[in-house]
């Protein structure tokens, strides 16, 4: 089909027509997380957001070389150009490595977004495994006049920059903006203006995480790693970068400058962001201290969680609004979540069941052509949504013999809510879980053996026998005892 997808572009501050540098090929780059923690619904979001972008992007056609990185070193505390590493605090008080730091969380991320049905990136390199680009991208800005180094650490000289180019280009601040923002801290006597940015940093002696470099024993400024795999893995210019609204500021404003400040051109085309979970109406995040790890969400084991919520309730929660909106927790919002899904789930079971009739009360091909039309816009996963619910009323009303479907139809119709429903928003049908499974089981035979019961105060000893002998024959076995009758299984 014609490809209309408009997508909305942080750098231009509207919506664009999305037209791959080199198309079918496409490149996409998202911030992955830093790895000092589990990941919380924070993560979930531009993890979900970028992952629904991949799978659409494939579903049109593209060839989709999807790159989201680990940020192992160099991610220093508040986001800023002092303090300690993210993650070799994390490793210094728990006394362990960094890299087992990193090794734990990276496991247990991948598992929750496995759990989240968030597909893998096509590459996800690890900053630390990327220390020689970085050192590469350091000189190139240096030999290009933009950097300057002082005392083993390398900075970015902000305001020379803007001079010959725009600092602020992405995120509207101007230079002043950010001066007036940027805290005095200590160790900032070694920079020019506060506003510039490390692009290596001197190690301290306690600082564990260091590696040889033409200025100093040290490590790379965080922004660094983005720049330097983007443009390994996707070249010089690539079509998407993305990531939480978050991000914006400082981190994309610097990646931005420091690739035209090594490569002489923008780097990226169309930038991306998502906006952020809030709670009570504040971002929800590690640093705010008010955040609910994903595996608290699917054991229910927080404070502020009412019961446990599935990984396919917390994906459809994020999917229930456009990307670029807000989301507030709250359990109401969430068990309205649940409900939904259910209310998706059952509709394509029952789609499963219909029969087709001589004729067909339901425009399939006006849903098809919705649904397209919502993700054309900006990825407005809730329309589609909306358009998913308007199938299951008509599902529900076929099953019910108030509408009827063509054969024909009733295969469009299926085609259609299982490419939206499961390829291009990531759902899935989720089963109980095992101990839940097997309480009901349980509770199946105990309802047998009541039947049972009764047929034999009813003196039915055939049924009773039939009853007895059928579990029996399933590896059941039944003991009649005076406090009544108990079972287990044999097997
Ligand atoms: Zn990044």
């Amino acid at each position: 089909m014609e490809n209309k997808l408009m997508i909305y572009n942080t750098l231009t501050r509207k919506k664009e027509l999305f037209e791959p540098l080199n198309a079918p090929n496409v490149g996409l780059y998202v911030c992955g997380p830093t790895v000092y923690g589990d990941a919380h619904l924070g993560h979930a979001r531009p993890a979900i957001t970028f992952d629904v972008l991949f799978r659409y992007l494939q579903t049109l056609g593209y060839k989709v070389r999807y790159v989201r990185n680990i940020t192992d070193v160099g991610h220093l505390e508040h986001d800023a150009d002092e303090g300690e590493d993210k993650i070799a605090k994390k490793a210094r008080l728990e006394q362990l490595e960094p890299m087992e730091v990193v090794q734990h969380y990276t496991l247990r991320y991948h598992k929750a977004m496995e759990a989240l049905n968030v597909l893998p990136p096509s590459i996800e390199p690890h900053a630390s495994g990327h220390i020689i680009e970085q050192i590469q991208l350091v000189k190139e800005i240096l030999d290009n006049g933009f950097a300057y180094e002082c005392e083993g650490s390398v900075y970015f000289d902000v305001a020379k920059y803007d001079k010959a180019h725009n600092y602020g280009i992405l995120s509207g601040r101007n230079l002043d903006d950010v001066l007036n923002t940027t805290r005095e801290l200590d160790g900032q006597q070694e920079k020019r203006n506060p506003a510039d940015f490390a692009l290596w940093k001197c190690a301290q002696p306690e600082h564990i995480m260091r590696w040889p470099s033409p200025w100093s024993d040290g490590f790379p400024g965080w922004h660094c790693e983005c720049t330097a795999m983007g443009r390994k893995y996707l070249g010089e210019q690539f079509d998407i970068h993305g990531g939480g609204m978050d991000l914006i500021f400082p981190h994309h404003e610097c990646e931005s400058a420091q690739g035209v400040a090594a490569m002489g051109h923008p780097v990226v085309k169309y930038w991306l962001h998502n906006n952020m979970i809030t709670i009570n109406g504040q971002k929800m995040g590690k640093s705010y201290n008010n955040f609910i790890n994903l595996s608290e969400f699917f054991t229910g084991s927080h404070p502020l969680l009412q019961q446990p919520y599935t990984p396919m309730t917390i994906r459809f929660f994020i999917l229930q609004a456009h990307y670029r909106s807000t989301v507030d927790f709250g359990n109401e919002a969430l068990q309205a979540a649940e409900k939904g899904l259910q209310r998706l789930m059952d509709a394509w079971n029952t789609l499963g069941t219909i029969a087709a009739g001589d004729a067909t009360t339901v425009d399939v091909a006006a849903l098809r052509g919705k649904c397209y039309d919502a993700m054309n816009d900006d990825m407005n996963t809730a329309q589609v949504i909306s358009h998913l619910f308007d199938a299951s009323r008509a599902i529900n009303q076929i099953a019910d013999k108030k509408a009827t479907i063509t054969a024909a139809d009733l295969d469009e119709l299926k085609e259609t809510f299982r490419l939206f429903a499961f390829d291009i928003l990531g759902l899935k049908e989720e089963r109980g879980s095992d101990s839940g499974r097997e309480e009901a089981f349980g509770k199946v035979v105990d309802m047998l053996l009541e039947q049972r019961q009764a047929a034999k105060a009813a003196k039915d000893w055939a049924t009773s026998d039939k009853i007895r002998n059928e579990l029996q024959a399933l590896g059941f076995e039944i003991k009649d005892g005076k406090e009544g009758t108990t079972w287990k299984l044999n097997r």
